[in-house]
C-alpha cells in the first residue's frame, strides 16, 4: 500500500494543507486538499472519496474536483462515501445548488459526476483488494475513522478528527495495525479546548495509544495546528514513542 499525504494540517497556511490522504492513485481519505495538490491527470484517476466527517477542512476539495471534471468533459464518476449524517450535511450545506452546484445531478442523475454512497458505522466495503471498514470516533460532529486491510493482511487505521475514545479501540481489538494515522491538533496546555472540540493533545494521544491492545508498528501524526506546530512537535518527541512520526504534506507512507 502506498499512501501519499496530500495534506495533514489542522488549519490552512501556505505549505500547510488541510487533510487528504491518497491511497494508490484512485482512493482518497478526506478531501481537504485535492485540486490544489493533484494535477489534472491525477484528478482524473480518482474514483472513491471516503469522508471522515463533514467539517469544511475535510470536504471542500469535493466541490472543486467536481467542477474540474465537468469543465474537462470527462466521463468520470466519483463516489463520495461516508455515514448518512455526513453525506446529508454535504448535500444540505455544500452541494445544495446554492453554495455550490449539486454535482450528483450534473449533467443528469444517471451520468452524474458525483454519487453518494451511504454506509453504516461498523460496516465494510470491498474496493479492489481492500477491505475498508468504518468505525465511529469521538468528534464534535458525527465522524468515523477508516480501517483498511489489503489482501496480504497489511492494515492501517486513519482516525480523521477525534478526541479521546474507548469504543474505537475496542473495535480495532487485538489486531496489530501496521500503521495508525491519528490526529494531534493542540499542544498540552490546550487540553480543555481539545477535549471540548473533540481533538487530541500529545498527552491525550499517549493515553489513547495505551488503550490499543497491540502497539501499531508505525504511528503517524496528522492535523496539528500550524500555529502551535513547534510546541506539539517537542511534546510528541518527549513522549518517546517508538516509530512515531509527525507527518508533513507530500510524505509517502508505504505499508
Ligand atoms: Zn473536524
Ligand atoms: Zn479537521
Amino acid at each position: 500500500m502506498k499512501i501519499k499525504v496530500l495534506g495533514c494540517s489542522g488549519a490552512e497556511f501556505p505549505g500547510h494543507n488541510p487533510p487528504a490522504f491518497l491511497l494508490d492513485d484512485d482512493i482518497v481519505f478526506d478531501a481537504g486538499s485535492l485540486t490544489n495538490t493533484l494535477d489534472a491527470s491525477e484528478q482524473a484517476k480518482l474514483k472513491n472519496i471516503f469522508i471522515t466527517h463533514a467539517h469544511l477542512d475535510h470536504i471542500r476539495g469535493i466541490s472543486f474536483l467536481a467542477d474540474n471534471i465537468i469543465v474537462a468533459k470527462r466521463k468520470q464518476r466519483v463516489n463520495i462515501i461516508s455515514i448518512p449524517s455526513v453525506l446529508n450535511t454535504i448535500k444540505k450545506n455544500l452541494l445544495n445548488d446554492s453554495l455550490w452546484p449539486d454535482f450528483t445531478m450534473i449533467p443528469d442523475y444517471e451520468n452524474a459526476v458525483l454519487r453518494y454512497k451511504a454506509m453504516k458505522a461498523g460496516s465494510l466495503i470491498r474496493i479492489r483488494n481492500y477491505n475498508i471498514a468504518l468505525h465511529k470516533v469521538n468528534h464534535s460532529v458525527p465522524a468515523v475513522g477508516y480501517l483498511v486491510e489489503d489482501g496480504n493482511k497489511k492494515s492501517f487505521f486513519y482516525t480523521g478528527d477525534t478526541g479521546p475514545t474507548a469504543s474505537t479501540w475496542e473495535k480495532i481489538g487485538d489486531r496489530k495495525l501496521n500503521c495508525l494515522i491519528i490526529e494531534t491538533s493542540f499542544p498540552n496546555k490546550m487540553r480543555d479546548m481539545a477535549v471540548l472540540t473533540g481533538h487530541l493533545t500529545p498527552q491525550l494521544l499517549k493515553e489513547e495509544i495505551m488503550k490499543i491492545k497491540q502497539m501499531p508498528e508505525h504511528i503517524y501524526i496528522t492535523h496539528p495546528k500550524p500555529q502551535h506546530f513547534k510546541v506539539i512537535k517537542a511534546e510528541l518527541e518527549r513522549l518517546k514513542i517508538k516509530n512515531l512520526k509527525l507527518l508533513k504534506d507530500g510524505d509517502i507512507i508505504r505499508i
